[in-house]
């Protein structure tokens, strides 16, 4: 890609760049990484300028495309970060040094040195989102060029971007980068499964194919009667989420109903309940499987109505619905914001994606045992949502496979410490009672009640957790002052 091609491609991503600024940018990566090629026999100039792409196609501003192109620089050759400030500016240059500082760090497989990155990677999220937001795209691009490297090295980058990066995408809603993230470290960490999946998906593809233009087709005439406008389209799911079902269910491949999914576009919300009642008018829907996302949006914001119905031949089909603007929500996340807003540096700090962030670096303070804020983080991570009901009818959000106890944590640490019992729908439950969508939940509390260390083996939670563990140790701590008084000890 030389500078003309490059500077093109940008322009039919996105609209309104400082291409003076780009171009500078070019040029000088191009000068400092003279001569330096990459594993592929590339020159490393490229390797800034497919991670500026891949930014440019998430939407972010001119300052963080310029840096991508350079933030390499400081770290592998002799320009200094104090070179780039003068050359590009206080902004340009934060951006740059906080990728240097996450390259800095090396991923290390001891629990230690794995919160020591996470808590840099944290920090340095919570000053400017857009270093996290190169670093993605960096590793991304790594990731599709990881074959030119040696073994054992594709396995560790792999490891940590299915560990660490594909979660950060996920939890920032920037579904695309996840997805291409998770596929990637499939492919290259259990080469022999994702190969078989492939070909098996392959075999049934031209059937499923058929089956799903069949319920387009006949989609499509139902919503036009119907007044909506709509784009609808099928797509496959992806081998990593189909391997994760294939593992998580124990059911061969040959029983995954879902391998595609329809996808349909509309205007507005209520086209999106519109289209729901023209579908279930045809189908029979499977009433377990419908999610309403759009009233309560997944913790990363992604919204959109998921169904699921019977077609003739008993086959499932999974239909998700979603107006424009919930689908680039899903798409590009968290970078959605830079969207129409060139010159905006970062999202409205109220962005409950943000707000996770600045959470998790509290309870890194809180929690200086690193085993136990690593235990932290991939809970929090990897977690799905539940949403169940307050007495009163208020929403709250959980973790799949919450207990009650859970919940009594989540509403107040003291109906935690005091639970001393359950309703769930007004029946009567044991705490250990896995909760479901949906569910209208109780607590029962009493002043004699107090933690046990069973609960730990009860709640999923690490907000839960975390506060019986505190409230056993100050207990063991009381005890032992008592004892030592007994004992005349001081
Ligand atoms: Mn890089």
């Amino acid at each position: 890609m030389n500078l003309s091609e490059f500077i093109f491609k940008l322009e039919t991503l996105k609209a309104q760049l400082d291409i003076p600024l780009l171009i500078r940018a070019y040029q000088f990566s191009e000068k400092a990484h003279s001569g330096q090629m990459r594993k592929s026999g590339d020159p490393f100039l490229y390797h800034g300028l497919e991670t500026g792409v891949i930014l440019a196609e998430q939407n972010l501003d001119s300052a963080t495309l310029a840096a991508s192109l350079i933030h390499d620089v400081v770290e592998d050759t002799i320009v200094t970060l104090d070179q780039i400030k003068a050359e590009f500016g206080q902004e340009i240059a934060e951006l740059v040094d906080g990728v240097t500082k996450i390259g800095e760090l090396q991923f290390k497989s001891a629990e230690e040195g794995q919160v020591e990155y996470f808590r840099k990677l944290l920090v340095s999220m919570a000053r400017d989102i857009r270093v996290i937001l190169i670093k993605l795209a960096d590793r991304l691009h790594n990731m599709r060029t990881l074959q030119h490297l040696a073994p054992e090295k594709i396995h560790r980058i792999a490891q940590e971007t299915l560990d660490i990066y594909a979660p950060l995408a996920h939890r920032l809603g920037m579904g695309k980068i996840k997805e291409e993230l998770e596929e990637l470290s499939f492919r290259y960490l259990e080469p022999q499964t994702y190969q078989e999946l492939e070909q098996k998906i392959k075999a049934s593809k031209t059937e499923r194919e058929s089956l799903i233009k069949e319920v387009a087709d006949v989609l499509k005439k139902e919503l036009e009667k119907a007044g909506v406008k709509a784009e609808i389209t099928g797509r496959a799911k992806h081998l990593y989420s189909t391997y994760q079902k294939i593992k998580r269910q124990n059911v061969p491949l040959e029983k995954i109903y879902d391998l595609m999914a329809i996808r349909i576009l509309v205007e507005n919300d209520k086209d999106c309940y519109q289209t729901l009642s023209v579908i279930h008018n045809l189908w029979e829907p499977i009433p377990e499987r419908f999610r309403n996302y759009i009233d309560q949006p997944k913790n990363n914001l992604y919204q959109a109505l998921h169904t699921t119905v019977i077609v003739p031949g008993r086959q499932w089909v999974e239909i998700q619905i979603r107006t424009q603007q919930m689908h680039q929500a899903a798409e590009y996340g968290i970078a959605a914001h830079w969207l129409y807003k060139e010159g905006k540096k970062q999202p409205d700090p109220l962005d409950k994606r943000l707000a996770w962030i600045k959470e998790l670096l509290e309870m890194q303070k809180e929690l200086k045992n690193p085993a136990e804020f690593l235990e932290y983080l991939k809970l929090d991570l990897f977690q799905e949502d539940i949403y169940v009901f307050t007495p009163k009818g208020d929403l709250r959000q959980l973790p799949l496979g919450s207990t009650p106890l859970d919940f009594a944590f989540a509403v107040h640490t003291d109906i935690g410490y005091h639970c001393r019992g359950a309703k769930v729908n007004g029946k009567m439950v044991p705490l250990t009672t896995t909760l479901k969508n949906g569910d209208k939940v109780e607590i029962l509390t009493s002043s004699h009640q107090i933690p046990h260390q069973d609960w730990l083996k009860i709640v999923k939670t690490s907000r839960a957790k975390t506060r019986i563990k505190q409230w056993l140790k100050q207990k063991e701590t009381q005890k032992t002052a008592v004892t030592g008084k007994k004992n005349g000890k001081r």
